[in-house]
């Protein structure tokens, strides 16, 4: 079966009569036969899926599972582990990695939350800050883990994923894919061993739940499981029924508005208010040629810096009408936010520098709606953020 075919069909065995899956929200399972529950609860707490009664939520959903084997067949992974948000997969990923080695190197830019947390020291983990040319050698006997992210949030930077897997070595490579989703990449292709998914953003889609989830194999899966048992952090299975739901349109939603930010990306480079447009797809901004050969298009996220600075980007937040100024992204609906005053807040200074994240930068989040009303929309807010207009 093709993608499209999957995204609807995976994980939707033993419904008997039903045509949708059920939404099984017990906290508790009955355990009648003592053996075979100890049996059960000895193979979770293994890392391993219940060999009979499915014991307790902490250790074992059937809807979660179901979202979970969906998203795994789409992203070529042996396994999915989800959790109650994409920070709480980081976590989870992070103290697994704890369970091979203390030390972690991290590819920057990063989302500005799993920048903080690796930065603030909290799980004791011990970090290399690296660029893609440097992971080679900052990779140590203890190294566990290397974090990378592509696109990049907010600079839409791609990270070449193979040769980040071929400088990693033995070590395995943690991918954040939240931007190109498995509708544009799968880094499992490429090499990587865990791909991470916000599942707030695209998975869910119409941005009304909270998740995370990783992609990876049966090994990490395992740990991954025990930290969750270990450390709660699950995702509730209403959650979890949503964003299976979600898998359905997600190749249809991701095309559709990648169609609308390819030509929103032109227009604005264009545009007199627009300093600098930073798009994979724009000029220069695909050095290594991956749109094409890592990820299928460029994607649906375009960051712009302003001519006007931050005056002129204030201006535009509060007068745009179809896009919402909120930070989030991969909804139905377009969204614009600064990431310099609220995503990327709490990273360091020296992060934001090495980002580039100015105060004259917007992230736009684009959605379903008509072009030509985004257009209308961005370009009456862009009036009121000409140079001159912010003097
Ligand atoms: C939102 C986001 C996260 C964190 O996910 P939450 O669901 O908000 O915890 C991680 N990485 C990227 C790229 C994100 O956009």
């Amino acid at each position: 079966m093709r993608p499209d075919t999957v995204a609807i069909h995976a994980a939707r065995d033993g419904l008997g009569e039903a045509h949708v899956p059920p939404i099984d929200l017990s906290t508790t399972y009955k355990t009648p036969d003592l053996p075979d529950a100890t049996q059960s609860i000895d193979a979770m707490a293994a890392g391993g899926l219940p060999t009979g009664s499915s014991v307790y939520q902490r250790l074992f959903n059937p809807t979660v599972d179901r979202f979970e084997r969906a998203l795994a067949t789409l992203e070529g992974a042996e396994a999915a582990v989800s959790y109650a948000s994409g920070m709480a997969a980081v976590t989870a990923a992070l103290l697994a990695a704890k369970m091979v080695g203390n030390h972690v190197v991290a590819v920057r830019p990063l989302y500005g939350g799993t920048d903080h947390l690796l930065a603030s020291g909290l799980l004791g983990l011990e970090v290399s800050w690296a660029t893609p040319e440097t992971v080679a050698d900052a990779i140590r006997p203890d190294t566990a883990l290397v974090v990378c992210e592509t696109p990049a949030n907010p600079t839409l930077q791609l990270v070449d994923i193979e040769a980040v897997v071929a400088a990693a070595g033995d070590v395995a490579v943690m991918v954040d894919s939240t931007f190109a989703t498995p509708v544009l990449q799968q880094p499992i292709r490429q090499g990587a061993t865990i791909v991470l998914h916000s599942g707030t953003k695209f998975l869910g889609g119409h941005g009304d739940v909270l998740a995370g989830v990783l992609a990876t194999n049966e090994e990490w899966a395992a740990r991954l499981r025990q930290v969750r048992i270990l450390t709660g952090g699950n995702l509730h299975p209403m959650a979890a029924y949503t964003l299976h739901r979600g898998l359905q349109t997600l190749p249809v939603r991701v095309r559709a508005a990648q169609d609308n930010a390819i030509k929103l990306a032109e227009r604005l480079m264009q545009h007199p208010s627009v300093a600098r447009v930073r798009f994979p797809a724009a000029p220069g901004c695909d050095p290594h040629g991956l749109v094409g050969r890592q990820m299928s298009g460029p994607g649906t996220m375009i960051s712009i810096d302003l001519a006007g600075g931050y005056d002129a980007a204030r201006n535009v937040m509060s007068t745009v009408g179809i896009f919402t100024p909120a930070v989030s992204l991969g909804s139905t609906d377009s969204l614009i936010q600064h990431p310099a005053g609220l995503t990327h807040r709490i990273v360091g200074e020296d992060a934001q520098a090495e980002g580039d994240i100015g105060p004259s930068l917007l992230r736009l989040s684009v959605g379903l709606e008509d072009l030509e009303d985004l257009w209308h929309d961005l370009a009456s807010a862009l009036e009121t953020a000409s140079p001159m207009a912010a003097k």
